[in-house]
Order: C-alpha cells, then structure tokens, then sequence
C-alpha cells in the first residue's frame, strides 16, 4: 500500500510542477486559485456500509469516493477492496487518476473509491452484498457522464457485475457505461485483458525508437507475474526482445538467454508459484533470490507488481538504463530523486500503465454506442493514443530539461487547468 499520507506526497508532484507552468498563465490569480482547487478532490463521499453477514450478524464496512476533478470529463477511476485503504490514499490515487486521463489525452477527469476490507476474508455472498450496498450508496453520484468506476486492487469482473446490477436497480434503466472492467458477456472490451501490458509496451518502443536503441534483444526484467506483467512480457518476447528474468511473490527465474514467457505461464499454473516451478520442473530455469532481480544488468527494468518495491534502500544496486513503471507508484520519492541523479530514465505509472483506463474509455464508448470493436480494433485505436503520449512527454522533458515524471505532471496539470479556465470554474 501507499506510504504514510500519500495525498501530502501527490500535492507535492503538484507544487513541483508549478514554476514551470506559471507563464502559461497571465492572469496569476486565476493560476493559483486553481492549483489550490487541485489540491482537493471535488467531492468525497463516505459512508459506514452496514452489511449482513452469513452467520446473521451484521458488520460495518468504511467506504470512500474522492472525485478529484471533472473539468474534462466524467471522474473515473477504480474501486479498491483493501484492509489498509485510507481516505489520504483514496484522496492521492484520484489525483493520480486525473493526471493519467489527462496524460492519455482521454475525455475523464479523476476519481478512485475504496472499502475497507479484506475480500479474502468474506465469503462470496457477504462479498456480493458489500459489492452491492456500495453501489447503492454511490448511485446518485455516479453514472456514465457523472463518475465511471472500474477494478482495481482486490476487486473484478464479477464484482463490477454486481455493482451494474446494484446501480440499474436503484436508478431504473440499463447503464452499462456506468462501470468498465465488465465482463464480455455484460458489455466488457476485448483486449481489456492484455491493455495494460500492451499500452505499456507501445510506450518503451517509442521510449528505444527516441533514443536511437536497439529492439532486437533489449533485455528485460519484470518484477510481478500476474495480468499485467504476464502480458507484458509475452508481448515484449513476441517482439524479439529478450526477457531474462521475471519474479513473483516466491521469487525469480532466470535465463540469460532469455526464457520462453507463455511455458513459463503455463507451468507457474500447473507449479503454483516460481519455486514449485524451480523446484518440480526438473530444475531447468535458473532460480535467483526476488531481491536479486533489481540488481541484474541488463537495458530496462519492469515493475510490474507492488507499490513502493523501489527504495532509496534498492535504488542504488539498479544497473538498468530505463525503469518502465507498469505498477502503480513502484518507486518512493527517494528512489526517484536517486535515479535522477544517476540518469536512470524513469518512464512513469501515468504514461506507462495508462493503456489499461484508454481500453477502459473504448469499453465506455463501445457502450454508449451499443456497437463492440473487435480486439484488432482496440488495439488499433491504443497504439496512436500512447504513442502521441510519450512523444510529447518526450518534447515536454528535452524542452524544460525534466525527467519524464515531472514532464507528465506539467503536461496534464496544464490541461486541467485549460479546461478549468474555458469552463470559468477560476
Ligand atoms: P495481479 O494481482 O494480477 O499481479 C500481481 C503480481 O505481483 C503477482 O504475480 C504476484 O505474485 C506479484 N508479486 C506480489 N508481491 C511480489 C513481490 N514481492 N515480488 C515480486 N512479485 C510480487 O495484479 P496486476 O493487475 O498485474 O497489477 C499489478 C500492478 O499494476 C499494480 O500496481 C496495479 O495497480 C497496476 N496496474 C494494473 C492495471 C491493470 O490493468 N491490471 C492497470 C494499471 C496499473
């Protein structure tokens, strides 16, 4: 989870990009008025859920929406199930949302919504009635030009079903585009599976093709093997790059060589984790401690699994050339400054995992459409929109001398705050 008082750390992201915005404003009044708007959400909502439990007893649940912003479109953001979700987080991660929205130049502002809860511990039917007394208490907010949820940390497919059937009850009409993340069966994208590791890897062949790199071999290590690093890492193989180590919670393979990512999969679902796989595979993948993996020398570094793996305590050992941030906030600030001193290029979260919420928005078109794409579609329609994303962040970060993450935050900070002033909000 995020460290202590992570909307303290995103209003900080926000007041480092100030300076270089300010003259883009000549009325700096206005200016200032909204960055103060920025630092809160909109609106934030919060309610003790009451919900009946199997054995009869009923038990409260704490449940929070931040909506940060909408000045360019409806909130969206994702709805966490986590014991540790705090209002400061639920607050932070919907600015985030809307620095990525706007990054991905896509019509949202920013919002995330959170309950306090360890999903694991429920069974599925507490856990379909917390689902849906969630979206009952959302349902005046939301809706498909108000606010759009979607999955995030511990909630899914089916969760969001239950949350579409919750809300078209309440509100008497059928709303798919109210929640994304859906299944096929109930409105869900093709391609929303792989979105994210593919945006991911659209972003790092625009990062090697501005540098003048080499594809062919680049090698890569991916830290986490669930959707998102999978994908990643098989798409990056078919691409003839060379995949060298991957970790999950038990720890990491190795191959020098560069290791075949759809068997790997294969076996970690008939093994369990790495090291069954290691263990009972008959010892042909080489096993390296999970640790050991941000130490390897190779071109670009691929977290893809928690927040905060990347320490000030780590950051040091990184001999990668590039770190493609595919989890959520993987680096603490410490870690960043120290890369940036030792000209790591550091390609962020908001770029580089914002192929998941841009599948996300083609979900909610293909729904106010009533009309689904076919997967090449998708995947037609993704590779310009984060393709265009790096190169003016790229522009942004050569222009004003800024690393990617500071070039990100000035670029969507600026249409946010365009859109503020056309709307006359400042
Ligand atoms: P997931 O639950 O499918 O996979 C997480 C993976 O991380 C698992 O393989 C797990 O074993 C591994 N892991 C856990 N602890 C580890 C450790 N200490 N060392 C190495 N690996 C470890 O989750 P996901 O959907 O793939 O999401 C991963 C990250 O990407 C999260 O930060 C998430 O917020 C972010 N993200 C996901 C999406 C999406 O579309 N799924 C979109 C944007 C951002």
């Amino acid at each position: 989870m995020a460290p202590k008082n992570p909307f303290n750390n995103a209003k900080k992201q926000l007041d480092k990009a100030v300076p270089f915005l300010a003259s883009y404003y000549p009325d700096q009044k206005r200016f200032r008025k909204a960055i103060s708007l920025l630092k809160k959400p909109q609106r934030l909502h919060k309610k003790r859920l009451i919900v009946k439990m199997d054995k009869g007893k009923k038990k409260t649940f704490l449940a929070i929406r931040s909506q940060h912003n909408d000045a360019r479109g409806p909130f969206k953001g994702g709805i966490r199930f986590h014991p540790q979700v705090t209002e400061d987080e639920v607050k932070a991660l919907s600015f985030w949302m809307s620095i990525k929205t706007a990054v991905a130049g896509i019509p949202y502002g920013g919002a995330k919504g959170g309950i306090v809860v360890d999903p694991k511990k429920l069974s599925k039917g507490e856990l379909s009635r917390l689902s849906k007394s969630y979206a009952q208490f959302l349902a005046p907010y939301i809706g498909p030009f108000k606010d759009v949820p979607a999955p995030d940390v511990n909630t899914n497919a089916q969760i969001m079903s239950w949350m579409l059937e919750s809300y078209e009850k309440k509100v008497g009409t059928q709303a798919p585009a109210t929640f994304t993340g859906k299944p096929i069966e109930l409105g869900g994208s093709l391609g929303r599976e792989e979105a994210t590791g593919q945006g991911g890897l659209f972003v790092l062949l625009a990062y090697l093709k501005a540098k003048r790199r080499r594809i062919k071999d680049t090698k890569i290590a991916v830290e986490g093997f669930g959707n998102v690093g999978y994908w990643f890492a098989e798409l990056a193989s078919r691409e003839k790059m060379k995949v060298v180590a991957v970790s999950d919670s038990s720890g990491t393979t190795y191959d020098s060589k560069g290791l075949n990512i759809k068997k790997l999969k294969q076996e970690k679902e008939k093994y369990g984790s790495f090291k069954e796989v290691i263990n009972l595979s008959g010892k042909k993948y080489k096993f390296i401690e999970g640790k050991e993996l941000i130490k390897l020398d190779i071109d670009v570094l691929v977290p893809a699994a928690l927040e905060n793996s990347i320490t000030k305590d780590n950051a040091k050992d990184i001999k990668a050339k590039a770190i493609l941030e595919l989890a959520n906030g993987p680096l603490t600030p410490e870690a960043d400054e120290i890369l940036k001193n030792k000209k790591i290029d550091v390609i962020p979260d908001v770029l580089a995992n914002s192929g998941g919420v841009t599948v996300s928005y083609f979900e909610w078109a293909q729904n106010l459409q009533g009309y689904p794409w076919t997967k090449t579609q998708v995947n037609k329609k993704l590779k310009p929109i984060m393709q265009k994303s790096f190169a003016e962040i790229h522009r942004i970060s050569e222009e004003k001398s800024v690393t990617y993450r500071e070039a990100a935050f000035i670029m969507a900070v600026k249409k946010i705050i365009d859109a503020m002033m056309l709307r006359g909000r400042v």
